[in-house]
């Protein structure tokens, strides 16, 4: 760009001056929970009135997962102690 043409740093300014991003806006769920709009609601599942996401069995796969992961790296972690000790002695 000719350096005719460079805009000053005032006028930088007053063009970035409505560049801000505003925050997320909530909506009330009907559980009482604050939910993002045209999202499902995070603690009730519900969208419109209808429940979308099964809760209650998203939080057991959870528990059940975490629970699996916990045993695999305790095993794991035997293993590599075992191993250790034994290229020791
Ligand atoms: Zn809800």
């Amino acid at each position: 760009m000719v350096v005719r043409m460079r805009a000053n740093r005032s006028k930088t300014g007053m063009r970035r001056s409505h560049a801000a991003i505003s925050g997320t806006r909530l909506s009330r769920c009907e559980c009482g929970a604050n939910r993002i709009p045209h999202r499902a609601c995070a603690a009730c599942g519900k969208y419109n009135g209808n429940v979308i996401i099964d809760i209650v069995a998203r939080t057991e796969r959870e528990q059940r997962r975490t629970k699996r992961h916990e045993k695999e790296l305790k095993e794991s972690g035997k293993d590599v102690k075992e191993k250790e000790t034994s290229e020791k002695t």
